[in-house]
């Protein structure tokens, strides 16, 4: 028989942009957090984490430092009793109930895929801190292989590196990682005058349709001028671990495809048999209080939160608007419940090293200063002032030393104390 528990203050599921935020909001008023990490992602930074620019653990903000008066229960909510009002939590070892007086709930989104054959088995995804990693390691074996490949159709495989989803996780992934594979090329002196071939596949008809279309449109510029293959309006038909076929006819010989088409909300959602929309998200009022719920309130990428500055549609799922959800909800925990409202100050972007996009308070930014902006608003909104100096110090030796190119795919594997 599973233990029921009372926790400290609002019991939020989910420790990821939304979720810390809330509890960080909440301040002395407490809350217990239950998250399968210890740590925020801060997603935006994600790509210059998988490029090396930045050391993986400086993406992350722990959630203790965080949110001092929260408690942190390590482990995923598995099920839940309306009536008794209480979350069941499985831990590594551990199954037990705790109750609540007021739910948040959190989850956030996973990676939206296909059923198209082939994709699960062989495609990358890019949603987290161990995907970064692992697209590095990736893509660094791919230089190795290409260098010891025999033939020119080998090194060519090893060499095209697709991304499907042009929005922005897959135009700054790929970004990124063009500029680590031209740095590390400087170690491979026979790969040096190899062509590569990098891929950017959106089934839309232009790439970051989020953004002004002049800002898109230099974007796709500068991703071509530096020989990225754009196919717009074009779709993966079949993936195997060595060829990607499209729609537009082409088969493509890879060993690298990387999926980042768009987020569909945690599967979590299913246990609280709240209300959802057709989209799978869980409908909330304008306060941010589920639909129909008393107690129970939803936010971020796993919510379809209505917005008073923009009544037509729902926020999308953002961190800027799921921090501005959080700040709104914790308002609303503390009392008098007033309807969420923001209006976006602009969207920024980086297109790998001393390029970027950004669109702020109706001013368009590009080039470098464009990258500047979107850099200085990223160290800005990045929680806690130790992890901001790592991130410049991490940035600062990136301008004056060569990249670091160590693959280190068997940090996951130890071999412990086999022989
Ligand atoms: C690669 C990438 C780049 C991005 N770049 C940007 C950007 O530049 N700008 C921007 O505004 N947005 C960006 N986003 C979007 C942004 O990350 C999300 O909108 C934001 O993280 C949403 O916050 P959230 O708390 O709803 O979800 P998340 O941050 O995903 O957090 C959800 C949390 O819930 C936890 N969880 C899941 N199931 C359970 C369970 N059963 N029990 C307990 N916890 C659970 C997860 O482990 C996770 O920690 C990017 C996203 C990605 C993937």
């Amino acid at each position: 028989m599973a233990g029921v528990r009372e926790p400290r203050g609002v019991l939020v599921l989910g420790g990821g942009f939304a979720g810390a935020s809330v509890a960080r909001e909440l301040g002395s008023r407490g809350a217990t957090i239950v998250s399968p990490e210890n740590y925020m992602l801060y997603t935006p930074m994600l790509p210059e984490a998988a490029s090396g620019t930045l050391e993986p653990r400086h993406v992350v903000v722990p959630l203790r430092a965080m949110c001092p008066h929260a408690d942190l229960v390590l482990g995923r909510a598995v099920a839940h009793d309306e009536a008794e009002r209480r979350i069941q939590v499985r831990t590594e070892d551990e199954l037990f109930w705790l109750t609540y007086d007021q739910l948040v709930v959190t989850v956030g989104a996973v990676s939206r895929t296909l059923p198209i054959p082939g994709l699960a088995e062989h495609g990358l995804g890019f949603k987290d801190l161990a995907d970064a990693i692992e697209l590095r390691n990736h893509v660094l074996r791919r230089l190795e292989a290409a260098n010891a490949a025999g033939t020119e159709a080998h090194r060519r495989r090893e060499l095209t590196f697709v991304f499907v989803g042009a929005g922005y996780a897959g135009v700054e992934a790929l970004a990124e990682l063009s500029d680590l594979v031209r740095d590390a090329l400087r170690y491979y002196p026979r790969l040096r005058h190899e062509p590569q071939h990098w891929v950017l596949v959106d089934a839309a008809p232009k790439i970051l349709p989020e953004i002004p279309t002049r800002l898109g449109e230099y974007a796709a510029k500068e991703l071509e001028r530096r020989e990225v293959d754009i196919r717009v309006s074009t779709t993966l038909e079949e993936l195997t671990g060595q060829t990607a076929r499209l729609s537009d006819g082409e088969t493509l010989l890879t060993h690298t495809l990387v999926w980042t088409a768009g987020v569909r909300p945690s599967p979590a959602v299913e246990i609280f048999d709240l209300p959802t929309d057709e989209r799978g998200r869980i409908v909330v009022e304008p306060t941010l209080r589920v639909e129909g719920r008393e107690r129970i309130w939803a936010l971020g990428d796993c919510a379809r939160v209505p917005n008073e500055a923009t009544p037509d549609h729902p926020d999308p799922p953002t961190c800027q608007h799921a921090l501005r959800q959080a700040r709104r909800l914790a308002k609303n925990l503390k009392g008098d419940p007033k309807p969420y409202r923001y209006r976006m100050l602009g969207q920024v972007a980086t297109l790998g090293r001393g390029k970027g996009i950004a669109d702020v308070l109706g001013l368009h930014l590009r080039g470098f200063p464009g990258w500047w902006v979107t850099r200085t608003y990223h160290l800005y909104q990045l929680p806690l002032f130790t992890r901001k100096l790592r991130v410049v110090v991490d940035w600062t030796v990136a301008l004056f030393f060569r990249r670091d190119i160590v693959e280190l795919g068997m940090l996951g594997r130890p071999k412990g104390l086999r022989d």
